[in-house]
């Protein structure tokens, strides 16, 4: 079984099938030695892109969006093949980022319009200017929609861009960003393809901002490496999101809810539910509901219509949960369901009962199809150890309807959900607290942390 896509010629990164070990196909590398001449490119290109207004810049990626629709088979099955995911869900996710391009620019370009602030005698203008040339450095679990999620506003906004994709997925995000390419002016959006090598000498390089979407890790040496250019910086990181149930709550939906956000992508998504805490009275009631939503899930390879879950993306991100999972079963942890032993990259959806926070599952992001339960006697309880976490990238509570808003407030993440999922209403910014991230996207507030903010005063009669 292939493990990591690693390049295997100086000048070539392969990319395979992470259910089979198949290629699926390969892409140049970038020297890391050529970063900076790509950079520079990147520079000669923005005054010309920062003379046109937001909205030229945003029409000018609207055909994109009717594109990638129209190319939605061909790139969601790149995408499924490299990264495993199911084929419905690789389709979905290339026709998601082209359904939703034509609001999401006009949606950027009406939030970096200028505001106007007036006293007595004075009138000030906050304008919202790209910052310059911004870095996209992205993961692999949506390897279609993170790129789109940074780029588009990083364009409209008035950016030129280089992304540097995951090495796991450097396929489908070539196809996207030629797609892109195909409506925009030369050197605007370019892509450099290595492992990270190529990241570092991209944060290294001449660039005004860095957006990352990636793990704690990569985030705090991407940090420490943008501080001596005092580099703009949006980190999307890493977490261990909790779930509530308590007294009151619709088992049905808490149940449900639970399942999908534990066993989705495999559970490779950032805002997996990692951590159940579940009050002791309604215990029972929930995992027999957990165990009936769990058998909905099947493991199996991505072109596999029977399937809903694909691989491990790797061979390491495997042998990472299974670890956790020894970890917990040897301190006491037992197995409600699943658990047994799968070939190549596949893990199937398990559940845990009896976790605490001395287990390593309970802290380190496992990322992993592993439904995690920990009983507790009330809410005071739940809130203590769901907050005992470095990370605060999304939580949910699912109760008794004030108790349950009360619990919301007391949560200590960036995104909560309150007897629902933790997605928000249209405009809402993607928003990680603590060790999940600094700054944040999407939504009017998260395009304008692509700009430089500007005052100008003027004197007014
Ligand atoms: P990763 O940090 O290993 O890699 C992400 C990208 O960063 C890759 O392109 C990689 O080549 C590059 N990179 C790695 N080290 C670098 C460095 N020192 N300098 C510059 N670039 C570097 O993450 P991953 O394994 O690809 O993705 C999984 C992680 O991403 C998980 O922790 C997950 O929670 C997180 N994630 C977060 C969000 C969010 O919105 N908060 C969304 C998706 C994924």
């Amino acid at each position: 079984m292939t493990t990591m896509n690693t390049p295997t010629a100086a000048d070539t990164l392969n990319s395979y099938n992470p259910s089979t070990g198949e290629l699926v196909g390969s892409v140049p590398v970038t020297p890391a030695n050529q970063v900076d001449a790509v950079i520079a490119t990147a520079r000669a290109a923005l005054p010309a892109w920062q003379a046109l207004s937001a909205q030229e810049r945003a029409d000018m990626l609207k055909p994109a969006g009717e594109k990638l629709i129209e190319k939605a088979d061909e790139l969601g099955r790149i995408l499924s093949l490299e990264q495993g995911k199911p084929l419905a869900e690789g389709v979905g996710e290339v026709t998601g980022c082209g359904s939703r391009m034509n609001d999401e620019v006009d949606e950027v370009a009406k939030a970096v319009q200028p505001d106007i602030l007036e006293d007595e005698g004075v009138k000030s203008t906050l304008y919202y200017d790209g910052y310059g040339v911004c870095a996209a450095i992205t993961p692999w679990n949506f390897p279609a929609l993170m790129p789109h999620w940074t780029i588009v506003p990083a364009l409209v906004a008035g950016n030129t861009v280089v992304l540097k994709p995951s090495e796991q997925t450097p396929l489908i995000a070539d196809e996207y960003v030629k797609i892109l390419n195909e409506y925009l002016p030369e050197g605007v959006l370019q892509i450099v393809h290595g492992e990270d090598d190529q990241g570092k000498a991209l944060v290294a390089g001449d660039v005004d901002m860095i957006a990352f979407t990636g793990s704690k890790t990569a985030g705090q040496h991407i940090m420490a490496a943008a501080a001596p250019g005092l580099k703009r910086l949006i980190l999307e990181l890493g977490s261990k999101d909790p779930c509530i149930v308590l007294e009151g709550a619709d088992l049905e939906q808490a149940a449900g809810f639970a399942a999908r956000n534990s066993f989705r992508n495999c559970g490779q998504v950032c805002v997996s539910t990692e951590r159940i805490y579940v009050q002791d009275s309604i215990k029972d009631a929930f995992v027999d509901k957990l165990i009936e939503e769990t058998k909905q899930f099947k493991v199996g390879d991505c072109l596999n219509e029977e399937a809903n879950i694909g691989p491990m993306v790797m061979k390491e991100q495997k042998e990472h949960v299974i670890a956790q999972v020894e970890d917990a079963k040897s301190k006491g942890a037992k197995i409600l369901f699943g658990g047994n032993p799968h070939d190549g990259n596949f893990v199937e959806p398990t559940i845990l009962d009896g976790l605490t926070h001395d287990m390593e599952i309970m802290t380190v992001e496992t990322f992993g199809p592993i439904a995690c339960i920990a009983t507790v006697k009330d809410a005071d309880e739940a809130v203590a150890l769901a907050n005992d976490t470095e990370y605060g990238l999304g939580a949910v509570v699912y109760g008794e309807d004030t108790l349950a808003r009360k619990v919301g407030r007391q949560l200590t993440a960036g995104m909560v959900g309150v007897n629902r999922s933790l997605g928000g209403a249209s405009g809402s910014p993607w928003v990680g607290a603590r060790k999940s991230g600094i700054g944040y996207h999407s939504g009017p507030l998260g395009h304008r942390q692509f700009c430089q903010l500007r005052v100008v005063s003027t004197n007014e009669e």
